[in-house]
């Protein structure tokens, strides 16, 4: 079954450009091999991620993530069967959040800044999809 899981977090210390992009390139490279796609945002402080792939593919990664030291504050915002992906093309894209800026933060979280522990999951999902055009 085809699972999509969203939370947020926030880095517990803080984090250099070199460790965020350690993140992100041991992610792509474990989540290729479980044919997991998705997407993380980071901006300095909070993460945004959303993660596709087989339920129990899904879970057992959440878990591994959520024992991770390296965040903390983690917010399971949703967990839902889908029935495609909407990151197909991404093993795990990554952006930075300040990639779209105020205009977009107001559209989505009803904020001026990024900050998606007070975001919906629809919110999240929204701008993870609207930060996925600026990621290769
Ligand atoms: P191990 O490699 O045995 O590591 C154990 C612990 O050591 C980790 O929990 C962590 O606290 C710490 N650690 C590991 N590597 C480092 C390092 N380079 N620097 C500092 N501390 C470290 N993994 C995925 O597979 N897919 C993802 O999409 C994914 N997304 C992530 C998003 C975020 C925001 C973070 C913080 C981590 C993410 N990870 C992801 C990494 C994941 O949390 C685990 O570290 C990874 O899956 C390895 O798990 P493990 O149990 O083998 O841990």
């Amino acid at each position: 079954m085809l699972t999509r899981l969203i939370y947020a977090s926030e880095a517990t210390d803080p984090l250099t450009p070199d460790s965020v992009q350690t993140i992100v390139t041991q992610a792509r490279q474990a989540n290729a091999r479980r044919h997991l796609t998705g997407m993380l945002v980071f901006d300095h402080r909070a993460f945004l991620q959303v993660l596709e792939g087989r339920r129990e593919v899904v879970s057992e990664v959440y878990g591994r993530i959520a024992a991770d030291k390296r965040h903390r504050r983690l917010v399971l915002m949703d967990v839902l069967p889908v029935d495609e992906r909407l990151f197909a093309n991404w093993d795990m894209g990554f952006a930075a959040a300040d990639a779209l800026g105020r205009e977009q933060f107001l559209r989505f979280g009803g904020s001026d800044s990024f900050d998606p522990h007070s975001m919906t999951a629809a919110a999240g999902l929204g701008l993870l999809r609207a930060l996925s055009q600026h990621v290769k």
